[in-house]
């Protein structure tokens, strides 16, 4: 492990001790082989005045919510050591008694919650305390023989500490056995199963002892076993390992429709829409062909802490992928009714990740943020697990320590307060036409409704228009039926299924009169606004079928139920677009599938009416371009926006008792009532 210290970086910084916490702990954040997500915690002692005038002792631990990587001074907690300290000698405390005391013992009231592994920081009589969950201790630390390893490796340089749940009895253990220790003679406490604590009296020897521990470990992993860990942005794990074909590690296709209908199983048994994020990164690919992998992934996390967030174990997606799931949910009750006591409350019964044999691994995930962390700690676990295997036998911490953790009063307090989340949250929608007009605006509105979006377009514009991560834009020609199914596949792919369709795509052609119109252009009309949406629906059916209350919704035209001269081409195809989708709400209905229209009209926003058009077509009314715009009953101008929020309500709860309707958003037009 390299040592990122920077002496330039921290150039008279040396005397603000919160400085040189921030600056070690951002240091130790961002490399993934020592903490992933929230986890490891950091601390710094330092003596302050108060506003009284009294000098007191203070411990700036790490507040929960912020991570290492990106934590600043506001992160750290401010709470009273002499607290802290007696709270260590008390022979039992619940963990929700010592949060609360913890919090009370903070001099800023407004500081984060300081972590559940304060006390432990308190005990050790260093200025910087810096504790990691460093992937190769733990991964050597879960083995048959680990704790024996540890021990030869590193002598009497380092503390062990057999498993303990972390929390006060973690710290309560550790005071007890620091009576006796010469803290002198230690460079860091290793906790069996869940990771390091290094100290010292400055940040860069603290440091420093953590980079030197831990690359201790690896240098003994690689000369062992030939294999290390890689960030999983690389291509992990540099080595093959043993029993497995070179020339197998190959691309291999993604099992699409699998994939969609293990969503949709994870996501019943959640009760939620969940997101997914497949993996097949070498180390992955390679976990996934081992003989036994299926029998591995059930044995338990890399670090309890994960436990959380994947669960203790994960799903073996082989066909059929749904029976699987179910087995997967029965497991996981028996899990839970042989460990728990009386007043804990079971938790959902989906897994939070899986391996498709052969091929990678999936995370589910409410989120984006949430799937990625999950499938971040897995891909660091598999790459565990295959070292751990080399070296005799993976063997994490046992059923009912996990339990303890997954189960801790802590995290069900958390549970209680539960959370409020958008209306399409964890759903994917895709939205073809959307680098402009209607599309876009429905990309937006969908986007603030909590969805993922696949936008669509042949446009370049596309390209930069929507930055967030919840959107892939997909550079697609919609008259190209192979075009369009690769972009279904795609949206697939990256975020695991399809629930919300809007087909948008659409074209106005010259306003010519049937006399005069030119097959190309009414070619062209029905080619973009009919055959398109026809080629959108045979291709996203499939999917939308495995889809979580999927719904699809097409947009129409006022010139369906009204007409106008000089747009056949256009008006046909609408038409025709309107029975297509009134045949699709017949046929996927009992899918649970629902098909409905919107007509917009006069939507002025939108590029089908450039400044031509809109004057060609406010002479064949005898209005000037203003009284067009605003010609309906309401006397105003319809937007983008207004159809895209009518669109997500059509899209929403609101209408799932609707399918095959006809929705006007015209501002009111006297033709159409
Ligand atoms: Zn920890």
């Amino acid at each position: 492990m390299q040592n990122q210290w920077d002496d330039q970086e921290v150039d008279g910084l040396e005397h603000d001790l919160l400085a040189m916490r921030v600056y070690s702990s951002q240091l130790l954040g961002r490399e993934t082989g020592l903490v992933l997500h929230g986890g490891g915690n950091t601390s710094v002692k330092s003596t302050e005045v108060n506003y009284f005038g009294e000098s007191e002792e203070l411990l700036y631990v790490k507040g929960s919510g912020w991570d290492l990587d990106t934590i600043e001074r506001p992160g750290f907690a401010p709470v009273k050591m002499d607290t802290l300290l007696k709270l260590a000698e008390l022979e039992t405390l619940t963990d929700v008694d010592m949060v609360r005391l913890q919090r009370a013992a903070m001099t800023d009231p407004n500081a984060p919650n300081p972590s559940v592994e304060a006390i432990l920081h308190a005990i050790i009589p260093y200025t910087f305390v810096d504790h990691t969950h460093a992937d190769a201790v733990v991964a050597l630390s879960n083995t048959e023989e680990g704790e024996a390893r540890i021990k030869a490796l590193y002598g009497n340089r380092v503390l062990i500490i057999p498993y303990i749940m972390p929390g006060f009895i973690l710290a309560r253990a550790i005071f007890e056995r620091s009576r006796n220790v010469n803290w002198q003679e230690l460079d860091a406490i290793i906790l069996l199963n869940h990771g390091v604590f290094t100290f010292a009296d400055t940040a860069k020897d603290s440091y420093d002892r953590m980079i030197d521990i831990v690359s201790v470990a690896e240098d003994y992993l690689y000369d062992t076993t030939n294999l290390q860990f890689c960030d999983s942005s690389s291509i992990s794990l540099s080595k093959i390992v043993s029993g497995i074909d070179k020339g197998d590690i190959a691309s291999t296709a993604l099992p699409l429709m699998d994939i969609a209908k293990a969503r949709k199983a994870v996501s019943d048994l959640k009760g939620l829409p969940m997101l997914v994020m497949t993996s097949r990164s070498t180390s992955v690919n390679q976990f996934a062909r081992l003989e036994n992998c299926a029998e591995l992934i059930s044995r338990g996390p890399l670090t309890p802490d994960h436990v959380i967030r994947t669960k203790p174990t994960g799903v073996f997606l082989q066909e059929p992928v749904t029976a699987v799931i179910d087995s997967f949910a029965r497991n996981y009750q028996q899990y839970f009714d042989h460990n728990s006591s009386d007043d804990v409350q079971c938790l959902d019964l989906a897994p939070r990740w899986g391996i498709i044999p052969k091929v990678g691994s999936v995370a589910f995930g409410r989120s984006l943020k949430d799937v990625k962390i999950i499938a971040d700690i897995i891909d660091h676990t598999l790459q565990a697990i295959l070292i751990a295997e080399e070296l005799g036998g993976w063997m994490p911490i046992s059923e009912a320590d996990i339990f303890d953790m997954e189960y801790w009063e802590l995290e069900q307090a958390k549970l209680k307060k539960g959370s409020a989340s958008l209306e399409f949250q964890g759903k994917i929608a895709l939205v073809t036409g959307a680098a402009s007009g209607i599309g876009r605006a429905c990309v937006d509105e969908l986007l603030a409704k909590g969805a993922v979006v696949a936008a669509l377009d042949n446009s370049p514009t596309l390209e930069g228009l929507f930055t967030t991560p919840s959107v892939i834009s997909i550079c697609c020609d919609v008259t190209d039926a192979i075009d369009l199914a690769d972009a279904v596949e795609e949206t697939v792919a990256v975020f695991g299924g399809l629930d919300l369709m809007v087909s948008n795509a659409g074209y106005f052609p010259n306003g010519d009169s049937i006399e005069t119109l030119k097959e190309e252009s009414w070619d062209k009309s029905l080619s973009l606004n009919l055959t398109s949406h026809k080629n959108l629906l045979t291709s996203a059916i499939p999917f939308l079928k495995q889809g979580i209350d999927p719904a699809i919704v097409i947009i129409g035209s006022k010139n369906v139920p009204a007409p106008g001269p000089g747009a056949a081409a256009y008006s046909v195809a609408k038409a025709g677009l309107t029975q297509l989708c009134r045949v699709a709400a017949m046929e996927l209905g009992e899918f649970g599938i629902r098909v409905n229209v919107v007509h917009p009209n006069a939507v002025f926003d939108t590029a089908v009416w450039t400044e031509r058009v809109l004057k060609s077509r406010a002479e064949q009314y005898g209005l000037s371009v203003q009284a067009y715009k605003t010609n309906n009953l309401l006397k105003q101008e319809v937007s983008s926006k207004d159809v895209a929020s009518l669109v997500c309500t059509v899209l929403g709860d609101s209408f799932k008792m609707t399918t095959g309707a006809q929705v006007p958003i015209d501002g009111g037009n006297d033709r159409v009532i």
